[in-house]
């Protein structure tokens, strides 16, 4: 069995170690939640700093052009595009990632419209499991067509090639899904749904920066993510689209505000697209937030996905084969796939008092989070996630359920 020496000795010889040292981490805290909210860098501080007080204080409305801040989606975008497979012009960050499903999965109702001789597939495809907002989003712009569009949702991985069918226009699916940690294969998904004609839009939320991703590889049609989660953009920063040079041409959707506009200043009143990617922007960013989503991608950018997916299956595995061990005559459920393929970068245990536990370990610095039902979830970020953090983590769990110190009336916040 794994020993905290051994750990130690793992943290000694861990290449992605150093990284550690660009993030502010509060001491006394193992932090295992950056799949909900990733971590501060270190350079965020300085940049928010600069970005107040010169960008906008000093040189207020011409930071606009002297600071880059209007082409600063594209930019970024660029710079994110290398960690899941696109090309550049193909990423902007915008908007959330509830609005750039909405663009994505009009875009793609669109396409599929186009593409058909007579358009009769009106079936929007995706998991009873996903996210909610994703599956909110895609029965929004259902109803609201009102054209016949509805949402099927499917409930198994092993039902979904069946749910497939003639009357499919679009697969929306979540890759890495956000309580199991179940993976999907994007390549042979996208390839099974493009066989029976249906257009492919991929939810990157819990991929980016957490595992490679390869979307021209692949062959998708559209995809969208987060920032904030493994990227470390900070709460609530701007979200990204990703539409294929292939599809950019044809690519249009409905929330055409004025930043997508082939000219924005000519203040014409008529919508004309910006060619490429610029079509898929709506209107004004948060600057402030944007701003920081670089801090995160310049971390990255120190080394490579296949670096962080060995670290990170490494920890995962030492977290599974830990509890296991050690936690294993507690009603403990392993949720998340044991197959390396299959296994995004957190584990879901699910356990009976599942919430009174997390607040337990919460309380003794221990931050994971809570799922319904019942699921303790654990996110694993190698850029600054340690092997002997995994270690003390099972540790204080193990302590937890074995002293049975959890209150099992434990009140619940607003947020989980
Ligand atoms: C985190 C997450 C979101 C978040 O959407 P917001 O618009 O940023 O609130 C959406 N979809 C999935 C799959 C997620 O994991």
């Amino acid at each position: 069995m794994t020993t905290r020496n051994d750990c130690l000795s793992r943290d000694a010889h861990d290449p992605l170690a150093p990284l550690r040292d660009q993030f502010d981490l509060p001491t006394g805290v193992i932090y295992l939640d950056g799949n909900s909210l990733g971590a501060r860098p270190k350079a965020a501080l300085s940049r928010a700093q600069d970005v107040i007080a010169r960008e906008w204080g000093k040189d207020l409305i011409r930071s606009w052009n002297t600071a880059g801040w209007f082409d600063l989606p594209r930019r970024l975008g660029d710079r994110l595009a290398p960690l899941v497979g696109a090309g550049d012009g193909e990423i902007v960050v915008t908007d959330t990632t509830s609005l750039n499903l909405f663009k994505a999965l009009a875009a793609a109702v669109h396409l599929q419209a186009q593409n058909a001789k007579r358009c009769t597939r009106r079936v929007i495809v995706t998991e009873r499991s996903n996210f909610p907002t994703d599956i909110y989003m895609a029965q929004g712009l259902s109803s609201w067509l009102d054209l016949g569009y509805t949402v099927k949702l499917v409930d198994s991985v092993e039902e979904l090639p069946a749910a497939i069918d003639g009357d499919t226009a679009v697969l929306m699916l979540t890759h890495v899904n956000y309580r199991t940690g179940y993976q999907h294969d994007m390549a042979d998904v996208t390839a099974l749904a493009h066989r029976r004609g249906a257009v492919v839009v991929w939810d990157l939320a819990h991929s980016a920066g957490a595992v490679p991703v390869d979307l021209n590889g692949a062959d998708a049609d559209f995809a969208v993510g987060c920032t904030y989660k493994y990227l470390n953009g900070g709460p609530g920063a701007p979200a990204f689209i990703w539409v294929p040079k292939k599809h950019q041409e044809a690519f249009t959707q409905p929330l055409s505000g004025w930043w997508g506009h082939a000219a924005p200043f000519a203040m014409a009143p008529d919508f004309t697209p910006a060619t490429g990617i610029g079509r898929a922007l709506c209107g004004t960013q948060p600057i402030v937030s944007l701003a920081m989503v670089e801090c995160g991608l310049d971390v990255h950018c120190q080394t490579s996905m296949d670096a962080i997916r060995q670290k990170s299956l490494a920890l995962t595995d030492l977290f599974i084969e830990l509890v296991e061990t050690r936690c294993g005559g507690h009603p403990l459920g392993l949720v998340t796939p044991r197959e390396h393929a299959r296994r995004g970068s957190q584990v879901s245990f699910t356990h009976p008092h599942g919430y009174a536990v997390m607040c337990a370990l919460i309380a003794r610095g221990v931050i994971g989070d809570y799922r319904e039902p019942e699921i303790m979830r654990f996110g694993f970020t190698p850029l600054y996630t340690s092997y002997t953090e995994v270690w003390d983590a099972v540790e204080i769990l193990k302590q937890i359920l074995d002293s049975e110190e959890y209150d099992v009336a434990a009140e619940r916040g607003a947020v989980t």
